[in-house]
């Protein structure tokens, strides 16, 4: 028996009660995101529609540069009835999907990463996609960008562990901004807003024209040989009442937003500044999630962890006193001994990953930091699946049939 053949014994269309995931904005059909495609989905969707959907959800601009996300393998055109959510695009997956007539496998791990030059079936890979292309079953990716979003990977394997008052460990960056501060005539305010505002500065979310203009105050200057002043005599100390305008505009949008305000400005040398806005961090998205539990001791919670997960032979590995107590609890889904440094800062009680290796992990104890508990990579990364799977039944109702995945694709099949 390989690994990927292996069942889960509770675990196979039905959906535990426990991993009924709420997160915002899930099966509400107010969600901005989710009307327009239910307007236009009388009757079976098509695989574009599922597609824009999941997409919706989890921008594929939100996935990392070096990931491979969307769809693999499908014709948009085609009708979906039935979708089966998995982790890996294993070949034991893919006859699962074959099997049930599945329409649709939508998976987290991308099926291919690095330059393909072949999918004969003589590879696992190109088995899982002759397997998948025979039973005209299409192929759905959503890897890192299904890892951050609200509803996401994180997320939910947080909610499955009974966290509250989630926050990312490394919120996303939000847009890159710009301020720009500039001194104007008082009668010259006006058309300076208005070309600013043209050139794109001043827009705020659902807003635009955004600026502030202070009272007026007194700018000085002194014309010297060769200026060709507006106002003011060369050689003459000159006051004209100024006021200050401030603009908040997208980063890339500097060179445009200042050529058009030096082209609005009635001064020869108009004085201004741009700086560079910090990210003020406040983003709901983002890499891991901290929360909190009730009050507890590491050994329980160690307890609560096991239980919320599917069964592995990798089990549940702690790094710490079993007394210790815990109540703020960091989790990242997947591999996430590169949030270790970010986590002990943190002040929380424990780690929550997966693929830690003995000397990250030694050292991060040895430190007295927060404790650690790691868990099979596969099973934290299962709990976004009936999330997934609830999204979708609530967006597109009984036109669609959703199936978790029965198979267990832990790559490890003993445990001595
Ligand atoms: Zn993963």
């Amino acid at each position: 028996m390989t690994s990927c053949s292996a069942r889960h014994p509770h675990r196979c269309a039905s959906v535990p009660d426990s991993h009924r995931v709420p997160f915002a904005g899930a099966g509400h059909s107010s969600n901005p995101v989710l009307s327009p495609v239910l307007g236009s989905l009388a009757g079976m969707p098509s695989l574009k529609d599922v597609v824009d959907l999941v997409h919706g959800w989890y921008p594929p601009a939100t996935a990392d540069s070096w990931d491979a996300v969307g769809l693999v393998a499908g014709d948009p055109e085609q009708p979906v009835k039935k979708i089966l959510l998995a982790v890996d695009p294993a070949p034991a997956v893919a006859a699962e999907a074959a099997e049930w007539k599945a329409d649709l496998l939508i998976v987290h791990h991308p099926l291919f990463l690095k330059g393909v030059h072949g999918v004969a079936a003589t590879t696992p890979k190109g088995r899982t996609l002759h397997t998948l292309l025979r039973a005209d079953c299409a192929l759905l990716t959503a890897h890192t960008n299904a890892d951050q979003a609200l509803g996401g990977v994180s997320e939910a394997f947080a909610v499955a562990l009974g966290l509250g008052e989630l926050r990312p460990i490394l919120p996303a960056p939000e847009e890159a901004l710009d301020k720009l501060t500039v001194f104007v005539p008082q009668d010259a305010a006006a058309p300076v807003r208005a070309a600013i505002a043209e050139a794109g500065a001043g827009r705020i979310g659902d807003y635009d024209f955004a600026s502030f203009t202070s009272a007026p105050g007194e700018g000085r200057f002194r014309p010297l040989d060769g200026a060709n002043p507006m106002i003011g005599t060369v050689g003459e100390l000159a006051t004209v009442d100024e006021v200050r305008i401030e603009v908040v505009l997208a980063r890339d949008l500097r060179p445009a937003v200042v050529r058009a305000m030096l082209a609005a400005h009635p001064y020869e040398e108009p004085a201004y500044d741009v700086v560079e806005l910090a990210d003020p961090a406040l983003a709901e998205t983002g890499t891991g999630r901290v929360g909190v539990v009730a009050p507890t001791t590491l050994g329980d919670f160690a307890e609560v962890v096991k239980r919320a997960l599917p069964e592995t032979h990798h089990g549940v590995r702690v790094a710490g006193d079993p007394d210790r107590p815990v109540k703020r609890v960091a989790v990242c889904g997947g591999a996430g001994d590169f949030l270790l440094d970010r986590v002990a800062g943190l002040g929380v009680d424990v780690y929550v990953t997966s693929d830690l290796r003995h000397h990250p992990a030694a050292e991060f104890v040895e430190k007295g930091g927060p404790a650690l508990v790691d868990v099979a990579h596969w099973a934290a990364e299962w709990t976004w699946l009936p999330v997934l799977a609830e999204r979708l039944r609530a967006a597109l109702g009984d036109s669609v049939e959703t199936r978790v995945s029965a198979a267990v694709t832990d790559p490890w099949t003993m445990h001595l």
